[in-house]
């Protein structure tokens, strides 16, 4: 789990198309090993409400942030990996770009098998110029 934790961090990074609009920004949540790495700052989270941490587009506690910001519009749900909000976030957008290139349509949501993301991690060196897919 770790290991595609960390693959998801990677490509969301990589891709650089997260726009700073703030709308994942709204009631994260954390998982027991955030909450042991966010230590006084955990209390301040409310799972009901935007996230105290985002401010003036920039999230005030970027290198200890929780593992749904770190890995979003990645996520986990019970039946596996999902990339998620395709169309309301443009990081989401280009990341579906890239795995299913000839997919057409207005998917919001789709399963992403962890193959993909292992074959996506190999071109990754191509992900600076993603028009080369
Ligand atoms: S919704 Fe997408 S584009 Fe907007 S801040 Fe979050 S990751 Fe970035
Ligand atoms: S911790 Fe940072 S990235 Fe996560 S919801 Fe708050 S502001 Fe956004």
């Amino acid at each position: 789990m770790d290991k595609v934790l960390k693959l998801c961090e990677e490509i969301t990074e990589k891709i650089d198309a997260c726009e700073r609009c703030g709308k994942c920004c709204k009631s994260p949540f954390l998982l027991p090993e955030d909450v042991k790495r966010l230590g006084k700052y955990a209390k301040m989270f409310n799972e009901n409400g935007a996230c105290p941490f985002f401010v003036e587009g920039k999230c005030k506690i970027y290198e200890i942030r929780p593992t749904v910001c770190r890995i979003y519009p990645f996520m986990f749900l019970p039946h596996g990996l999902f990339l998620i909000n395709i169309q309301e976030c443009r990081l989401a957008r280009e990341i579906y770009r890239i795995l299913f290139p000839n997919e057409r349509g207005e998917r919001n949501i789709v399963k992403v098998a962890i193959t993909k993301l292992e074959e996506m991690e190999k071109r990754m060196i191509n992900l600076r110029n993603p028009d080369t897919y």
